[in-house]
Order: C-alpha cells, then sequence, then structure tokens
C-alpha cells in the first residue's frame, strides 16, 4: 500500500510550482491533505425548482429564453448583458457583467440550466452573475472549496476528481467490514469520495455521518492517548457501603437538605469512588452547592484513610474554601489544612511535615500545591475547582503526587452537553441543573445609552441605601477604532458630578495591574470599603460579595451569553433584591435575541444551549482553545445522540479495532494527525 502522506501534491498531473505554493497556503501539501480538504458547501444541481421557491437562496433553475441579449455599456471596461426567461410560471432577468460573449448561446426558444440567486427586486425577478451548468452536471452536487487568491474552485474540483481517480483505493480503514455493517457507517473510501462528489442526497448523508463519527471518535481516541492517568490502576478502595451511617451523619447536619440535584452527582461520585478510578467533571452554576458535594466526596475519603487536595486558582478562593469545609467538617474528624502564596516559611514547614505523616487529611490552597516539596501521605482524592484555569500539566503534576489518585474537577461555566462531552472526552460528567430553593432571583434590565443618567441615579440610590455595585466594561482604555464604553470612560464619569457629591467611592480594576493590587481592592470591597468597582471581566471568578446587588454590564453584546451569565451570578447571593443592567446599543436582531435570552433565563445550561444555538459553534467560549472550532461534520447543537453512543461506545470498539493488527496502525495514522493538530500545537 501507498502512504499518501508522502505523496507530494506536486506530483499531481497540473500541479506546477506556482499552483503547489498556493496549495500549500491552504495546508494542502500531501494527496492525503487533498483528499481531506472537505467542501465548505454544495451547489444543488440535483433538482431543479420554480423561481418563486427560491427567493433569496440559490438554486437550479430550467429556463426557456424569451428575448434575444440586449448589451449596455455603461463605461468602456464595463459592459451589461440581460436576458429575458421563463421557468414556466415567472418570468426573471438574467444579468451578465462583461459576459457579452455569451450573447449567442442565448437565442429565442433556447432551454438552459442556470444556477444562482434568484433576487426579488424592484425591478422583478433577478438572477445575477448565474452560472450556465451543463447538461452533464445535472443530478449533481458540486463541491465548493474555501478558496485562496489564485485558486479557483475549478481547479480544486479539478484536482480532486484526478486525486481520487488515482488515489482513493489507497484509502484504509480503520474499521473492520464488520464494524461497519454493525454501526451502519460507509467506508472511509466511501466516504470522502462521496463527500467530494456526492451523487444523491444520500451519498452527502451518509459520507458526513461517517465523517462525523470519526470527527468524535478519533478525538477520544487522542484524547485517551494523551491521558496521562493510569488507565489499567483502578483508584484507592474508597467504599460508600461501609460508611454510610457516617455520611448520612454529615448531611444531616446541614442546616438545609441536599438539593435533588446535589444527591444525584453524590450518588455519582460514590459509586465511582467505590467502583473506579474516578475522573469526573461536576458542572452546575455559581451558587448551585458544589462545595458541600465536594466535601462530602473529601470526608467521605478521609473515612476511608486517605488524604484530599483541594486545589483553586485563586488565593481568595483558597480562603473561602478552607473556612467553608472547617466550618461544615472540622467537628468530624478530617484534619484540614489552608496552603496559599502567603503562608509564612515557618507555618509551610510545619503543614509540609504533617502533610507526610498524615496528620493532615484535606490541604487545601492554590497553585503552592503542586510545589516541589509538597508531599502526601496517601493522597486519595485530588479536587481542582475552576479546573479550566489550570492547564494539563498542572493537573498532572498534582495527580502524580498520589498513587493513581481518584479526581473531581468543578466548574462554575455549564456547556451544552455535546460540548462538555467532546471538551471533556476523558472524563465523566455530572451536572447540578437546580439551584437550593428560595433564592432571590435578579431582576436583569436591558436599556441603551438613552437611560444612563436614570441609570446614574439609580445607581446613587442604591450605594445610599448601602448597598454596593460592579461595573464592566469590554475596553481598559477608549479605542479610536471601537466606539466602545472603556474603564477608563466610565470610571471618569463616576468619579464627577453627583457620583462625587455623593462621596461614593469607586476603584478601578484590570488585568494589568498586579495581582496583589487586585487582590487588596477585592478584599476592601469585600470589606464594604469600596462602593463600585469599575473593571474589565477580571471580576468573573469566584468571588462572594453578598451586600453587592448590583452588576452593570456597558456593551453587553459584545459578551458571549454564557460570560455575561457568569458576570450576573456576582450579585444575587444576600438577602437584597438584586440587578443586573445590560447596556446595548446594537440595534441588530442577533444582538435583541441575545439579551433577550439573559432577561428570560438563569439557567446556565439553558443559556449556553442558546449561545450555541445564536452564535455558532466556531465562537463558542472556550472552543478555540479546544480547536473545537475545526470541527467539521460534527454539530454541536444536533449531534447529542451520536457523540453519546460514540462516548458510550468507544472502549467496546477501539478493543474490537485493537483485535485486527492493520485496523490498528490505521487508526494509529489518523490519531497522529488529530494528536499533532489539536494538542501539540497548543503548547
Ligand atoms: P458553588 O456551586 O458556586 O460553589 P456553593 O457551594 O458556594 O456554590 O454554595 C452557595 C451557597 O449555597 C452556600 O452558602 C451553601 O452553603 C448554600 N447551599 C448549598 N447547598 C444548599 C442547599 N441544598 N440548600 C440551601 N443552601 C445550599
Ligand atoms: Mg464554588
Amino acid at each position: 500500500m501507498r502512504d499518501l502522506k508522502k505523496i507530494k501534491i506536486s506530483e499531481l498531473k497540473g500541479v506546477g510550482p506556482k499552483m503547489n505554493q498556493l496549495l500549500n497556503r491552504i495546508n494542502i501539501f500531501t494527496v492525503y491533505d487533498c483528499l481531506r480538504y472537505y467542501p465548505r458547501a454544495y451547489e444543488d444541481l440535483s433538482t431543479t425548482y420554480k423561481f418563486k421557491d427560491k427567493i433569496a437562496e440559490k438554486g437550479l433553475f430550467y429556463v426557456e429564453i424569451l428575448s434575444n441579449p440586449t448589451v449596455r455599456r455603461p463605461r468602456p471596461n464595463l459592459d451589461i448583458m440581460s436576458v429575458l426567461v421563463s421557468d414556466g410560471v415567472d418570468t426573471a432577468e438574467l444579468i451578465f457583467f462583461n459576459s457579452s460573449f455569451l450573447k449567442n448561446y442565448f437565442k429565442i426558444g433556447y432551454k438552459k440550466y442556470i444556477y444562482g440567486e434568484i433576487k426579488n427586486n424592484k425591478n422583478g425577478l433577478q438572477i445575477v452573475q448565474g452560472q450556465i451548468i451543463k447538461k452533464a452536471d445535472i443530478g449533481v452536487f458540486n463541491p465548493i472549496y474555501n478558496l485562496t487568491a489564485g485558486l479557483t474552485n475549478n481547479f480544486l474540483r479539478k484536482l480532486l476528481k484526478l486525486a481520487i481517480d488515482d488515489y482513493s483505493n489507497y484509502i484504509e480503514d480503520y474499521l473492520s467490514n464488520e464494524l461497519l455493517k454493525d454501526l451502519k457507517l460507509v467506508d472511509l473510501k466511501t466516504a470522502i469520495k462521496n463527500i467530494h462528489y456526492p451523487k444523491s442526497y444520500e451519498d452527502l448523508e451518509s459520507a458526513r455521518k461517517r465523517l462525523s463519527f470519526d470527527e468524535i471518535f478519533v478525538l477520544q481516541a487522542s484524547l485517551d492517548r494523551t491521558n496521562y492517568r493510569s488507565a489499567i490502576k483502578r483508584g484507592p478502595n474508597i467504599s460508600y457501603t461501609k460508611y454510610k451511617k457516617e455520611i448520612n451523619k454529615y448531611i444531616s447536619s446541614f442546616p438545609f437538605s441536599l438539593t435533588n440535584a446535589q444527591k444525584k452527582v453524590t450518588e455519582e461520585i460514590f459509586t465511582d469512588l467505590e467502583s473506579a478510578s474516578m475522573n469526573r467533571l461536576l458542572q452546575g452554576d455559581v451558587g448551585s452547592g458544589k462545595t458541600i458535594v465536594a466535601s462530602l466526596a473529601a470526608y467521605l475519603t478521609y473515612l476511608n484513610g486517605y488524604q484530599t487536595a483541594l486545589m483553586v486558582p485563586t488565593e481568595i478562593l483558597a480562603k473561602q474554601h478552607f473556612k467553608s469545609f472547617y466550618k461544615d467538617l472540622s467537628d468530624f474528624g478530617p484534619k484540614i489544612e489552608l496552603l496559599t502564596g502567603s503562608t509564612s516559611e515557618s507555618d509551610k514547614k510545619i503543614i509540609l511535615d504533617k502533610l507526610k505523616n498524615q496528620e493532615i487529611d484535606i490541604l487545601i490552597g492554590t497553585h503552592s500545591l503542586i510545589q516541589e516539596g509538597v508531599e502526601f501521605n496517601n493522597l486519595g482524592l485530588t479536587i481542582i475547582d475552576e479546573q479550566h484555569r489550570f492547564g494539563v500539566d498542572q493537573r498532572k503534576i498534582l495527580y502524580l503526587k498520589g498513587n493513581n489518585p481518584h479526581n473531581l474537577s468543578m466548574t462554575a461555566t455549564p456547556i451544552p452537553r455535546t460540548l462538555a462531552l467532546i471538551i471533556y472526552g476523558d472524563m465523566e460528567i455530572s451536572s447540578i441543573d437546580e439551584l437550593p430553593p428560595g433564592r432571590q432571583p435578579i431582576d436583569t434590565i436591558v436599556i441603551d445609552d438613552s437611560y444612563l443618567t436614570r441609570l446614574d441615579s439609580f445607581v446613587i440610590k442604591q450605594i445610599q441605601a448601602g448597598r454596593q455595585a460592579f461595573v464592566v466594561c469590554p475596553l481598559i482604555e477608549d479605542s479610536e477604532t471601537m466606539n466602545l464604553n472603556s474603564v477608563e470612560k466610565v470610571y471618569n464619569r463616576y468619579v464627577s458630578n453627583d457620583f462625587k457629591k455623593n462621596h461614593i467611592k469607586t476603584v478601578f480594576l484590570h488585568g494589568k495591574m498586579k495581582n496583589s493590587e487586585k487582590d487588596e481592592i477585592m478584599n476592601d470591597f469585600a470589606k464594604g470599603k469600596i462602593d463600585i468597582i469599575i473593571s474589565t471581566t477580571v471580576i468573573e471568578v469566584g468571588i462572594n460579595v453578598p451586600n453587592a446587588n448590583l452588576i452593570i454590564i456597558y456593551d453587553a453584546d459584545r459578551f458571549g451569553l454564557s460570560q455575561l451569565h457568569q458576570l450576573r451570578g456576582r450579585v444575587g447571593r444576600g438577602q437584597e433584591k438584586s440587578y443586573c443592567v445590560l447596556v446595548n446599543n446594537n440595534k441588530t436582531e442577533l444582538a435583541y435575541r441575545r439579551m433577550k435570552v439573559m432577561k428570560q433565563s438563569t439557567d446556565g445550561f439553558y443559556i449556553s444551549e442558546k449561545d450555541l444555538e445564536l452564535r455558532g459553534q466556531g465562537e463558542l467560549m472556550g472552543t478555540k482553545q479546544h480547536g473545537i472550532s475545526d470541527f467539521q461534520f460534527i454539530n454541536f447543537s444536533n449531534d447529542l445522540e451520536l457523540i453519546e453512543f460514540v462516548k458510550k461506545s468507544y472502549k467496546e470498539i477501539y478493543q474490537k479495532i485493537q483485535n485486527n493488527k492493520n485496523n490498528f496502525s490505521q487508526l494509529d495514522y489518523y490519531i497522529t494527525d488529530m494528536v499533532n493538530v489539536r494538542f501539540e500545537s497548543k503548547n
């Protein structure tokens, strides 16, 4: 067999040095790259339509010429040819620029196939620059490729035709015929042929289905390869059955009962701890009560004689967690300690000694936990809060401090299930999709700049009543190119006029400031020494200030919905009624619909689904970083069933592939692509 990755594209007929260069520009270097350069869309030449069925859309029309062409020449280098045609129902005008050489092609009574967009404007129906389609091409779907200057679609089509004719026989599959039959998929060769040259809609769909499967399966396999957790060793033995009584006693000490969602995820976690090596992601909105669930896992780990490490991204969060763990759990036995960058050297030495001797059961801290010299006696569980703030390497270091410890990662950024299954392909997922009862709903109000004066007096009133406010802007300083509210601009307003008269204490905060400065401001705010913080999105993570009941987000349309949702979660934590004001001056339909979602819902999962639906998968938060935006076939709005299926049957399918040497080496061939593209290039 020939290795298509080793055949240079320049070996193909018609690819000279110049074309070679152009093809390289769109990342086609080899025949393999070429075959995998999939069309971005198709011209559907399989069906002819009537004009009225395709207004403002593209389609194929079979027309009769009603008049000989007329040609105008408004400028020396421009001629405009116009032809009147009928589709048997309506008449339309075909317009061509600088194509009068085609004049003889259109004569009264001739019939032609035309492909193009049918417009309905005040001159009636028109097709501008339609393509004349040869009879031989009728009935097919013509591929349309992404291009670069100098490269035409026609050239690529011909090149692909050549590549398929001469080389598709060398495409090997990693799925055996038997598996293909079981999975109801077409083989890879057929899929690649049909994705470039589908003869029917069915061809196209079966090719898409096969290539979607590949995207998920091969990604899953490459996640497996990069996974540092041992696949064979199970985690430490942690029994729930043995300690049910103790756990129930701890639960009954809570001043509230667990929500159903909390009960469900706790059960999922306990089952994992008991039966397998856990690597689980717990996702749930801010305030959904993840901490208490984490403390249950840590307590069970303690009861079984193992230590827990809880790692969080900031010092403030570490302290917050330490306080609540200490308050809830220390009466039940576990020794809990805090280790951060500001722990003194002498305290640190004591903590590290105790940790080694297992005189500490739960260690809570920041990145300090993964420093050299931090040695556990028998680390059984790692918990990572806001897990996306840590890199793979950092998580790996913590993991290696134990003997295949269980892991619980947490995030307050709910994402659609489809995306979660892909991005966190190596983890099981638990979701808390319900808030504890009795929360004050946050009022969300959408305004534009014409309301700013009224908004200012509302802010002043809230501050006078003793509350505090967050203000968020998309930029730090004014920009010449973008007409947006910056921290600088808004700050200047908030320290003058009525704000000044009322002695309102406003500070600004942004990502370019030192961490120590930021922490000091946040601490002062938490203590009530500051009334208003004006910032960029740096306030996103963690901070809990129950007295802050107002957040104003300027140019709200500039933020993702999930991000707006996160920001809104900074308020609504206390007894007072809370408000989120979205200032939006963008009058587009899309901006309107996005603001409406924010007004209608406070459910992070729902909002993330809507974000996906309205913005498309390329722009979702985190997707770029995970390489998700290069997925071409999986549709994250619609393919949940397929993704869940692949995830569920992955191990079984993988096993079968592994049993066949030839198939297995083919899978390697594709995984190498994935690993290179999606993982290694990121670091
Ligand atoms: P997050 O999921 O954002 O980490 P927390 O765990 O900090 O949320 O919980 C937010 C608040 O809700 C805490 O004060 C916690 O004590 C409280 N809480 C957690 N679970 C419940 C519950 N089932 N009923 C009432 N309050 C709860
Ligand atoms: Mg939390």
